[in-house]
């Protein structure tokens, strides 16, 4: 289907050529059509990334009257970052007509935006708060209003605007159409749409509640007292981590942020005692990625249209469950891959199940990554990172002879080794000293253990199962450089491998497909092998590069893999002393981006 099958004006389509948009996206499909309709009462199920700002944006100006200058339509939305950007997406769909639209939102004189509506606007696209008090003010005229866009209807309603949005609705003529759209259908958006429409068109791009299969929804169980220890361990274990983490209070977001901020980490809260000024400050950092974490409050978060976050982690789980979709769905966007991680403690795990019901999703029981891993991977990066790195001959030419002279006396492997304890020897004790945080519990209580236990085998190719696990003698296990990121799944990586060695797949054991790299098993007495044969292949356009990451028992040549020193330390006393450490110096995130 094409844009000019479905109704729109001339020059909409036109600025649509200029957007390069060449394809209507499902929901686009569904809804313009019927939005271009004289009766178009409409309630639209579909996330944001599915296209919804032009599947109301569209047929909305290209509905106006150009020549009049009254509000004609209305979009109501959740937050002033939202109407910012749905404002911009409007002037850009009416750049070739006469149409002109007005943002207003809370947080900002409005003594301006009373001046900007007197100049005469088409399109006024608004916080419910502020709209109402304008209204108040006689600053904003509603009897000419024709079409409402109620957007990300269930976070409004979340966000206590019920009453306001009626009183919008009950300002405006009988005879408008309401056009709704929402991530989930809570009974009070079932309602507005009971009391506001006449027979809408109802269309659900997905199940109702459903949330995006792009991303992987993965618990972990651990004592209350270890949960921010768990946390550490996570972004640890990701070092390229780009996320958010969801707090259930300012209090808590203040919290975690400032002690990760304390131990070197790259993160930065974003809550609602913090100014305008300063939470814009703090977005736009996170935007250009010079932060890599945000820890987040719902309300604070609300909006954020980031495309590249990689993972959420709900430090705690929000009382409401739609807020968990709203979480989640601020990674995966755009059609990538993204995981939603989630902390209990062994009395949560009837969140976990009433979640899985309530989006009809199924969630992977997860392990806290070992201090093992965790040291393994941080060791690679570090490694990758040195090797990586750019060498000023001309800049450092001075210095070099009495810096050489100063290890004369030790070979190439002590000054590796002294590099990387340098680097490395806080970290690394603190792991040292750290245990097994996993915890019994969960949603794996006696009724559902056997159920897991299927399940959890089901996803072993799946699992990115992170904690300290039996080791088997008689496995060795490899590192591989792709991961999810380069379009890597356990079919895939099953694939390469035994094509390659010309094996079996029952020879290949565990398969861990983490974002960036990867991990397998397989008998020791084919390690040789598979490094040889395997090394070089190509999987979809990527040199696959295997490395055996653990010594094989008794004493076999297997090599360590190494470890990059992320943009933070890894606890208490995080590698490099605190703030000094990591990405910080680094400037941003994970290095090698
Ligand atoms: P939204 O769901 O409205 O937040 O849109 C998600 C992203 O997809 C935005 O960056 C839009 O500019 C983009 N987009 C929406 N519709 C299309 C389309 N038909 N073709 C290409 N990009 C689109």
């Amino acid at each position: 289907m094409t844009f000019e099958e479905l109704g729109l004006k001339s020059e909409v389509l036109k600025s649509l050529r200029d957007m390069g948009f060449e394809t209507p996206t499902p929901i686009q499909q569904e809804a313009i059509p019927h939005l271009m309709g004289d009766s178009s009462d409409f309630v639209g199920l579909a996330q944001t990334g599915t296209g919804k700002t032009a599947a109301f944006g569209l047929p909305l100006v290209s509905k106006v009257d150009e020549g009049k200058r009254l509000p004609q339509g209305l979009v109501i939305c959740p937050t002033r970052e939202l109407c910012l950007q749905i404002s911009k997406d409007l002037e850009k769909f009416a750049k070739h007509l006469d149409v002109n639209v007005v943002a207003v939102y809370g947080g900002t004189d409005i003594r301006r935006q009373m001046q900007d509506i007197k100049k005469g606007v088409s399109i006024i696209v608004a916080t419910p708060g502020r709209l109402v008090d304008l209204t108040k003010r006689k600053a904003v005229q509603l009897q000419d209003v024709e079409w409402v866009v109620l957007d990300e209807a269930d976070e409004m309603l979340n966000m206590g605007f019920k009453e306001d949005i009626d009183a919008i609705l009950d300002n405006t003529p009988d005879y408008k159409n309401v056009w709704l759209f929402s991530a989930t259908m809570p009974k009070e958006v079932a309602q507005i749409s009971k009391n506001y429409m006449d027979d809408p068109l109802e269309i659900a791009i997905g199940h109702k509640n459903q949330t995006n299969e792009n991303i992987d929804h993965i618990y972990f169980t651990v004592s209350e007292r270890d949960r921010y220890a768990a946390l550490k361990r996570i972004i640890d274990f990701n070092p390229d981590i780009y996320g958010v983490i969801f707090c259930r209070t300012r209090r808590e977001t203040a919290a975690v942020a400032e002690n990760l901020g304390k131990e070197g980490y790259s993160a930065e809260p974003l809550h609602g005692d913090l100014s305008q000024a300063q939470r814009d400050n703090v977005m736009r950092r996170f935007r250009d990625k010079s932060v890599q974490i945000l820890v987040a409050t719902d309300v604070a978060a609300r909006g954020i249209d980031v495309t590249d976050i990689t993972h959420v982690i709900n430090y705690n789980l929000p009382d409401e469950i739609e807020n968990y979709t709203h979480r989640s769905g601020r990674t995966a966007r755009a059609g990538k891959k993204g995981e939603s991680l989630v902390l209990v403690n062994p009395k949560e795990g009837y969140k976990i199940k009433a979640i899985e019901r309530k989006i009809r999703t199924t969630f992977t029981k997860g392990t806290i990554p070992g201090p093992k891993e965790i040291c393994e991977i941080q060791l690679k990066k570090l490694v990758n990172k040195v090797i990586a790195t750019e060498v000023k001959e001309d800049d450092i030419a001075e210095f070099i002879p009495a810096v050489m002279m100063e290890f004369e006396d030790l070979s190439k492997e002590e000054v590796i080794k002294k590099f990387v304890s340098a680097e490395f020897n806080q970290f690394i004790e603190y792991y040292n000293r750290a245990g097994d945080l996993n915890r019994k519990g969960g949603r794996d209580d006696r009724r559902n253990r056997d159920s897991d236990r299927i399940s959890d085998r089901r996803d072993r190719g799946r699992d990115r199962d992170r904690g300290a696990r039996r080791e088997d003698e008689n496995k060795t296990r490899f590192f591989v450089n792709l991961g999810q990121r380069d379009g890597l799944n356990p079919g895939g990586l099953l694939r390469v491998v035994c094509d390659a060695a010309g094996l079996n797949s029952s020879k290949v054991g565990r398969i861990d497909i983490l974002a960036s790299f990867s991990f397998f098993e397989a008998d020791n007495e084919l390690a040789d092998k598979i490094i040889k044969e395997v090394n070089g292949v190509e999987y979809e356009g990527h040199k696959v590069s295997v490395e055996v990451t653990k010594k094989k028992a008794g004493g076999g040549s297997g090599r360590r893999g190494g470890g990059n020193r992320r943009g933070s330390g890894g606890g208490r006393r995080s590698f490099g002393g605190g703030r000094r450490s990591g990405g910080r110096r680094d400037g941003s995130y994970g290095g090698g981006r």
